[in-house]
């Protein structure tokens, strides 16, 4: 496994000058947050971190820092077995839900279980975004997809899954919350709980887990400011923010 880590220097890549994310997709934001949070912590040249597959992985360019990409939905399962090998690196995992609540529903829900010494970062925006739109287990009811173009209905597609909820119902997990970057007063509580969850790992406690709930606008068929209104006014009505566990 460490063979395959890319050693460079550990910094945030100053000599990015463009953005892989779509105009106004939250990606930009959430990464943010989490790349100026490693670096506030002085992390940066002792943390190794797990690619999701999905438009997370765009995240990579803008940070210089040793990553491994593994299979599809298999983050929590890498990043766990990297910590067992490097236990004083900080490992942390940056997925959207495609990746960490379809594929890698089990290596997640394990993960937690086993409370796992990693931080977990999920991007959630209801939907598969790079590959087309197709319908995510988070995607909300009613939602048109490319695969649910009449809109989810729970009698053929289920409803949407909780991660957070999920995660809460099991005893291991140490740290569990759930944020959003629609406005500066929530980019600042999402700071603070991205802060306390790497915390948490520093600490030994076990697994922490920080949901961000996000956007899709190129998919959902919306203007960014759209997007933002459709979060505010719908999605954070199934998907309520706060911190469900601070052991
Ligand atoms: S496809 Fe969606 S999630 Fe992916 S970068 Fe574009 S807006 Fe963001």
């Amino acid at each position: 496994m460490m063979k395959q880590i890319t050693k460079i220097p550990a910094a945030i890549d100053l000599e990015k000058g463009s953005n892989d994310f779509c105009p106004g997709c939250l990606h930009s934001a959430s990464f943010k947050i989490v790349s100026q949070t490693l670096d506030e912590m002085g992390l940066f040249d002792k943390s190794a971190y797990v690619q999701g597959v999905g438009c997370c992985a765009n995240a990579l360019g803008y940070i210089r820092i040793d990553t491994i990409a593994c299979p599809h939905g298999r983050g929590c399962a890498v990043a766990g077995a990297m910590k067992r090998c490097m236990p004083d690196t900080f490992i942390m995992t940056y997925q959207g839900d495609g990746d960490l609540a379809a594929i890698g529903m089990a290596e997640t829900m394990h993960s937690a279980n086993r409370g796992d010494n990693i931080t977990v970062i999920f991007v959630n925006n209801g939907i598969y975004g790079m590959t087309g739109g197709q319908l995510a287990p988070t995607t909300l009811l009613g939602a048109r997809t490319t695969t649910t173009p009449f809109g989810r209905n729970a009698n053929e597609h289920g409803y949407p899954m909780h991660m957070c909820e999920l995660i809460n119902t099991l005893e291991a997990p140490s740290y569990i919350a759930r944020v959003t970057c629609t406005d500066p007063a929530n980019i600042r509580k999402a700071q603070k709980c991205v802060r306390d969850a790497f915390q948490h790992q520093l600490d030994g406690k076990g697994f922490s887990f920080v949901e961000f709930i996000s956007n899709c606008p190129t998919n959902w068929g919306m203007t960014p400011l759209q997007s933002l209104d459709h979060i505010k006014n719908v999605v954070l009505n199934e998907y309520p923010l706060g911190v469900f566990r601070d052991k």
